[in-house]
């Protein structure tokens, strides 16, 4: 099992702002990374970099603490899986998977019969022996999928990248592709590392996450912390379906206001604060409650097993998720109250996380 270290990582293409900048993470053994961020992050720019397509201008990457400057891509063994699987049309499931195994049997490193092993192992993996003979376009998008993965995997390489390898299947396969991926990832515990604009990916993937966006690791972490422990408005903005309410607010000495409300929090610097708060976390009520602020709702969503209900109070708008079928009609008043415990404040001038 190989640790992926990438460390102080900056590339430039000429445009004006860096593609990656000052980029360090480390990816232990076995792990499964994802890279989270939007189109144009820079996500595919780090993929290449490791996979060493493209030479980073500063900052050093290493597996298993070798440093992989010197070595072109064919000698780092790390296997790449792309969005749109690049299958040969013409030739067979198997042959498809046999297809990387021809340079190590042309060196003498492997026999006829231990490819035939090989491609026997990995279909069993994924769960395609009966496909084998079949061509790629007698094939679903999930089942060439699954083949590319194979043929990545059929090398045994020591790392394993995947550049949004499941973003263009339908709903339903893309969370049946996710749940078998990580199994196969679990099953082989080979490192990886998974670059996606999917928040719910990286939550449900990730023992480490890498919050990337305009080039730059906003917050690198578990899933946990991440979403539970946002270090800066961008992360608190990356994860979370719906999005976390972002409110203003103020800090005093001792405790801040949103939504005309103040709670404690503890010593601080005085200021504006932007005030994050789940959807999920707040208590959105038709009748009126104690302690709650009250509103008027502007729209309501049905999820099927929950409502998202959008409410106005006092100018600002919250999102609140509520179970499905609440009586919250656009017009009708809404009674909103936020938990202290669950607020997230960030320092407005800066987008840092003050608690
Ligand atoms: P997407 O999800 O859309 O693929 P991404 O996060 O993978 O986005 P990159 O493809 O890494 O982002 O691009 C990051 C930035 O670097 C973008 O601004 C892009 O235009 C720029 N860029 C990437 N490759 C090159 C290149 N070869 N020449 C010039 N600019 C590039």
């Amino acid at each position: 099992m190989e640790t992926l270290t990438v460390t102080g990582v900056s590339k430039t293409f000429g445009g004006p702002r860096p593609a990656i900048a000052d980029l360090s993470f480390t990816l232990g053994g076995g792990e499964f990374g994802v890279v989270v961020g939007p189109s144009g992050a820079g996500k595919t720019t780090l993929l290449n970099m490791i996979a060493g397509l493209v030479s980073p201008d500063t900052g050093e990457i290493t597996l298993n603490g070798g440093s992989l400057a010197a070595v072109v891509p064919e000698r780092r063994d790390i296997a790449m899986v792309f969005e749109n699987y690049a299958l040969y049309p013409h030739l067979s499931v198997r042959r498809n998977l046999e297809f990387p195994l021809r340079a190590p049997v042309r060196r003498g490193q492997l026999s006829r019969s231990q490819i035939a092993a090989r491609v026997a192992e990995v279909a069993e993996t994924l769960r395609i022996p009966h496909l084998l003979d079949r061509l790629p376009s007698q094939l679903s998008g999930g089942q060439r999928q699954r083949v590319s993965l194979g043929r990545a995997l059929v090398r045994r390489p020591r790392l394993l990248l995947l550049d949004e390898p499941i973003t263009h299947l339908d709903a339903k396969l893309r969370h049946e592709m996710r749940t078998e991926l990580k199994r196969i990832q679990r099953e082989l515990g080979v490192t990886t590392l998974y670059a996606t604009p999917d928040q719910s990916d990286a939550l449900a993937l990730a023992d480490l996450v890498v919050v990337l966006d305009a080039g730059r690791a906003w917050q690198v972490g578990s899933a946990a912390d991440v979403y539970e422990r946002p270090a800066n408005v961008t992360v608190a903005r990356t994860l979370g379906d719906p999005r976390i309410n972002l409110l203003q607010g103020r800090r005093d000495a001792t405790g801040v206001t949103v939504l005309g409300q103040r709670f404690d929090a503890g010593q601080g610097p005085p200021g504006p604060v932007t005030v994050g708060i789940r959807p999920g976390d707040v208590e959105l009520s038709t009748q009126p409650v104690l302690g709650a602020v009250a509103g008027r709702v502007l729209l309501s969503q049905t999820l099927g097993y929950q409502d998202v209900v959008y409410v106005d109070v006092a100018g600002a708008t919250v999102r609140a998720t509520a179970p499905a079928g609440i009586a919250a009609r656009p017009g009708s008043p809404a009674w909103v109250r936020l938990p202290a415990a669950r607020l997230h404040v960030f320092e407005t001038a800066t987008g840092r996380a003050l608690r």
